[in-house]
């Protein structure tokens, strides 16, 4: 997502055209999406983060072994922009649809009733704390994950700037034998093969930076026992497989930017695979993250 803001406008349009194609997800998905992507872009352009003092972070020996930059709780985000963006994420989502309207109008009233406290949704997202998601998902049974992708969107801005502000205190020749984020260990939802030698990263789905990947490893349990390993690919769907894992039963997609032409939008290219997803959930396998927009 370096690119110009023309090239990006291009790119996501012609995505969203592909992703329409299929006619797989709803119309009103995909017109949520497209509603949202530019406000993101703008935020992100806009979020104003403070980083931790470097003393707060884990030492380059507690990386080595494995820990994260900072756990989620500790992420640095911007509130404030987070909370400005809600009322017009709810615009959106009241524009979206019979059911995701609904939902709008119920969480809306619920934060001007002081029922719902929307800067606890962003800290409990932030957390990894679910209580709060698990209880408006049971409320909202038409729209079930209105709050996810609410909060999600709000966070994703500032969170994609202070990954990027953060990266540079990772320690170099890091060891990337672990799938989690080297920033805020969270997992991959995708990963991507780059350059010429296919260099494998993952996109984290919490604060969406880009870490290293072993080639051959599963980026969830870190098994690498090739036999234990499987990827499948569909001819419709050129530049992306499947990699299964059957110790942990878990997949993950992997998109082949060199067979992209270097065009990958990840958010939106794990929308546009989404039949891997069904087959590869077909097989059993699971994927244990949502998408990039929290649904
Ligand atoms: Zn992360
Ligand atoms: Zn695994």
């Amino acid at each position: 997502m370096h690119c110009d803001d023309h090239t990006y406008a291009r790119l996501a349009s012609a995505k969203l055209a592909l992703i329409r194609s299929q006619e797989i997800l709803p119309e009103e998905l995909i017109a949520l999406v497209e509603r949202v992507l530019p406000l993101l872009r703008q935020a992100r352009a806009e979020a104003q983060v403070s980083l931790p003092p470097v003393e707060a972070c884990a030492t380059a020996e507690a990386m080595f072994a494995g820990s994260p930059l900072l756990l989620r709780q500790d992420f640095p985000f911007d509130l404030k922009q987070a909370l400005g963006l809600i009322p017009t994420l709810l615009d959106i989502l009241e524009q979206s649809g019979e059911a995701a309207a609904e939902a709008a109008q119920t969480l809306r009233q619920a934060m001007e009733s002081g029922a719902l406290d929307p800067e606890a949704a962003l800290r409990g997202l932030a957390a990894g704390d679910d209580a709060l998601f698990a209880h408006w998902r049971e409320r909202l049974p038409g729209s079930p994950r209105a709050l996810d992708f609410l909060a999600t969107c709000a966070l994703l801005p500032s969170l994609n700037v202070a990954a990027e502000q953060l990266a540079p205190r990772l320690p170099e020749n890091l060891p990337h034998e672990h799938g989690h984020c080297p920033l805020c260990g969270s997992l991959p939802y995708i990963s991507l093969l780059r350059d010429k030698e296919g260099k494998r990263y993952g996109v984290c789905s919490f604060c969406g930076y880009e870490h290293r990947l072993r080639r051959i490893a599963c980026a969830y349990c870190d098994e690498a026992d090739q036999n234990k390993l499987k990827l499948f690919r569909v001819a419709e769907y050129p530049g992306v497989r499947v990699d299964v894992c059957d110790t942990c039963n878990m997949y993950i997609k992997t998109l082949d930017h060199r067979e992209m032409d270097n065009d990958t939008l990840a958010a939106l290219d794990d929308m546009a695979s989404v039949a891997l997803d069904v087959l590869a959930q077909q097989q059993g396998y699971r994927r244990p993250t949502l998408s990039a927009w929290g649904f």
